[in-house]
């Protein structure tokens, strides 16, 4: 690699993406890596699930920034507010110019709860918890526990792409394991409102998941998401997506997933396409190269691959970039591919999971050749509740896997 000291290489976003990719540079010998991350702390957010469900305490998932910023890289606390790209720049809310040879985007999704009018002051009082905020997700989990036999519980997810989307669902099947095995789970109404035609894009796991709504007696929406709360009166308004009919609930509980975009600096800036008020960075979807910028690249939840926004997709991504984006400090053409490998890891109750993956033909592809993975499996739990974060903190995060 003849990438020199003098060439600097910025990653905006410390979170999983930004991390890995900082970890696999410095492991290839790369000088001059600069990370621009503002939060003091780097979090786990899969484990969320299971912090709703109350399995996982929160402290479990979140360490010091510090902690996971490889050796050797410039931390910079503070966030990028504009990129300039003609420049070769980025700006910081200081108002610092911070320029690069190579920048690589990784500032994850922005969480929109305002886009549905009332959540924001739903969300602050009593009644509707959301495991996508690391604050939220402990207030679900009371939520639960405390819902007394006769109650109804909402489950909501929205119709812009969203980070996990297995997660909406994930929390009903927790939710309402731990209602069965109270006794109370009969007399309770427990609804799940999804914006898809169906409960899941493969029809191999969509049969089994049909089957687990069908044991816990879950009423399933589908074209349907969240449009409008009512906090003090405690309805929530469902939409059908497709001929916009509209149905008040009256909820005692209800679980969000909030509308999501890519981050507000990224919007009608030059790294995305103007023609798409979304603000996801277009990315090449083999090479993860930016579409007009040569030296600039994407991966994560802020790009606009066209496969499922996970951790797991990040973990096939990061090698591909980097991989790739050295190739081109040494004058070569870039020729690694990502195949739009994700997974989507479907618990479905308190001790079992199902292990959804697949790629861009949404061909499924297991990582488990050998086990039959379209079902539920106590095994895949215990992978995702012990196994995945301690390859995340200790394999992943550390340039490792
Ligand atoms: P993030 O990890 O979110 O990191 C983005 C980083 O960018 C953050 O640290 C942020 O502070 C920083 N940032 C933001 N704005 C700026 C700015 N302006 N300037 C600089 N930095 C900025 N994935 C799985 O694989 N399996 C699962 O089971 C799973 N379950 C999930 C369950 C829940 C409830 C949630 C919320 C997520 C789940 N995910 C799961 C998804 C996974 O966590 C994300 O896809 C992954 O973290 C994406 O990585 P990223 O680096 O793109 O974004």
């Amino acid at each position: 690699m003849v990438q020199t000291r003098s060439q600097r290489i910025v990653v905006i976003g410390g979170g999983t993406a930004g991390i890995t990719v900082a970890a696999r540079l410095r492991r290839q010998g790369a000088q001059g890596v600069q990370v621009i991350e503002p939060s003091p702390v780097h979090y786990y957010q899969p484990l969320w699930t299971l912090v709703g469900g109350g399995q996982v305490d929160a402290r479990s998932t979140v360490r010091p920034t510090a902690k996971v910023m490889p050796r050797g890289v410039d931390w910079i606390q503070e966030a990028v507010t504009a990129v300039e790209p003609e420049l070769d720049t980025v700006v910081t809310t200081s108002g610092r110019r911070i320029g690069y040879d190579v920048l690589i985007v990784a500032p994850g999704i922005q969480l929109d709860f305002d886009a549905v009018p009332g959540l924001v002051e739903g969300i602050a009082g009593d009644g509707i918890a959301s495991n996508y905020r690391f604050d939220l997700a402990p207030k679900m989990w009371d939520l639960i526990r405390n819902a007394g036999p006769g109650t109804t519980a909402v489950f909501t997810m929205p119709s812009t792409p969203i980070k996990c989307g297995g997660a909406p669902q994930k929390i009903a099947y927790v939710a309402a394991d731990y209602w069965r095995r109270k006794g109370q789970l009969d007399s309770m109404r427990v609804i799940l409102s999804l914006p898809t035609p169906t409960i899941f894009g493969q029809p191999e796991f969509a049969r089994v998941l049909e089957g687990v709504v069908d044991r816990y007696g879950i009423e399933v929406r589908l074209h349907s998401e969240a449009v409008e709360v009512d906090p003090d009166a405690r309805e929530v308004t469902l939409a059908d997506t497709e001929d916009g009919t509209k149905e008040r609930i009256t909820y005692d509980l209800m679980h969000v997933t909030p509308p999501q975009s890519a981050p507000a600096f990224l919007k009608g800036g030059p790294l995305s396409d103007p023609a798409d008020p979304m603000g996801w960075v277009t990315v090449d979807k083999y090479t993860l190269r930016h579409t007009r910028y040569p030296n600039v690249w994407s991966l994560g939840d802020a790009s606009d691959l066209p496969t499922s926004k996970t951790g797991a997709a990040v973990r096939k991504q990061a090698p591909t970039l980097v991989e790739n984006m050295l190739a081109t400090l040494d004058g070569r053409e870039p020729t690694a591919a990502y195949d739009g490998y994700t997974s989507c890891p479907l618990v479905t109750s308190r001790s079992h999971m199902l292990l959804a993956e697949f790629d861009y033909d949404k061909a499924h592809a297991p990582s488990f050749p050998v086990v039959d993975l379209v079902k539920e499996r106590r095994s895949m739990y215990l992978l995702k509740r012990y196994g995945l974060p301690f390859f995340y903190w200790h394999g992943m995060l550390k340039g490792l896997a």
